[in-house]
């Protein structure tokens, strides 16, 4: 059965308009879904019995079990969450300056191979259904009690590769009636992957596109990220310019420094050129580091250089300040301990 938590408001006026019942029912129905939270149907006090009952018979409302909770020392907290298939996924919340911000999970694991980040450790088993990407954000706000104001889109999985559930998602967190976060507000992560990013230029809401770099060139990128094997620099780079002309929009360019690997001035340099009269914003990125892997954060003393450096050549820039590094908030870190029984 369906859950109630994949249906945006358009997606229930179609189903309102297949019953013969009227479209304004829609927006009551997400006002009882996400305002209300209500755990039956028989909670509605506004509708008829027996449409009710057809409810009922078309919808469950469920919820994702949290079968782990860590907090760390700076607020961040992090949830693991068994969907009803068994398979656990990862979502992370941050208190920051501007409110609370939730990191969510799109697929259960990843193929994208990324050699540095915890994920890929577990190749995809499948996509998300929008409904538990939609859950996450309803779960943490259900179990903490607190008003969900920002979304990334950063967690375990690729979100282009998952590009409709997505979409969808971004539509139902953003409804003004519902969760209602404003789109400038949601940022949505790729690792590149090229026709997508074309397609997502269409998209009618004002979510912030971020991209992970990460690799000044093809050299350094093909070791560290296997898509560039597919979609090289230079076409990443050709559709991020089309998305920014067709949008207006600035795009966020996310760059992990990786200690003798991406992170010399030499590197920060070519990055410089690269990216030099493109509408981005460079967040450069400490890494976390994954007992697994052999990488390395860079030193604080390169990293401020490879900062400077930007800085000098006049590309936006900042330094993200880490989040919850104590309770393996890296992406994949707990979903992989968990796994092997370790926590
Ligand atoms: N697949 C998407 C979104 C998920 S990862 C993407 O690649 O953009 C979100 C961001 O965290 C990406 O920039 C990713 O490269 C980065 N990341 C992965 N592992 C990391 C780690 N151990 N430390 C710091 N950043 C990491």
């Amino acid at each position: 059965m369906n859950s109630i938590y994949g249906y945006s408001q358009k997606d229930f006026e179609d189903y309102l308009l297949s019953l013969g019942e009227k479209k304004f029912r829609a927006k009551q129905l997400i006002e009882w879904v996400y305002r209300h939270k209500i755990k039956s149907f028989d909670e509605i006090t506004n509708m008829k019995k027996d449409f009710i009952e057809r409810l009922k018979s078309d919808f469950i409302i469920n919820r994702l079990e949290c079968v782990r909770l860590q907090e760390s020392s700076d607020g961040t907290k992090k949830f693991l969450f068994k969907l009803s298939d068994g398979n656990l996924i990862e979502t992370v919340l941050m208190v920051n300056e501007y409110g609370y911000s939730v990191c969510v999970t799109t697929e259960v694991g990843c193929n994208m191979g990324c050699v540095f980040c915890a994920s890929g450790m577990k190749k995809k088993i499948r996509n998300l259904e929008t409904s538990e990407i939609v859950l996450q954000i309803f779960m943490v706000e259900e179990l903490t009690n607190i008003k969900v104001t920002n979304i990334v889109v950063m967690g375990i999985g690729e979100p282009f590769d998952n590009y409709d559930n997505v979409i969808r998602f971004l539509r139902i967190v953003n409804d003004p009636l519902g969760l209602e976060i404003g789109s400038r507000h949601i940022t949505v992560s790729t690792c590149g992957l090229v026709p997508k990013i074309y397609e997502y230029s269409d998209f009618d809401l004002q979510v912030n596109l971020a991209i992970s770099l990460h690799a000044p060139n093809d050299e350094i990128r093909n070791q560290i990220m296997p898509i560039n094997k597919t979609y090289n620099i230079q076409k990443l780079i050709e559709a991020i310019k089309f998305y920014i002309e067709k949008t207006n929009r600035r795009v966020t360019i996310e760059y992990i420094l990786l200690k003798g690997l991406n992170d010399s001035m030499a590197c920060a340099n070519m990055l410089a050129d690269l990216l030099h009269g493109l509408n981005i914003y460079v967040n450069l990125i400490p890494y976390n580091e994954v007992i697994e892997k052999p990488y390395k954060r860079s030193s604080q003393s390169d990293m401020k250089i490879f900062f400077d450096v930007l800085k000098k050549r006049r590309i936006n820039v900042q330094l993200r300040k880490e989040q919850g590094s104590d309770i393996d908030a890296a992406c994949g870190q707990l979903r992989s301990k968990e796994m092997k029984g370790r926590v």
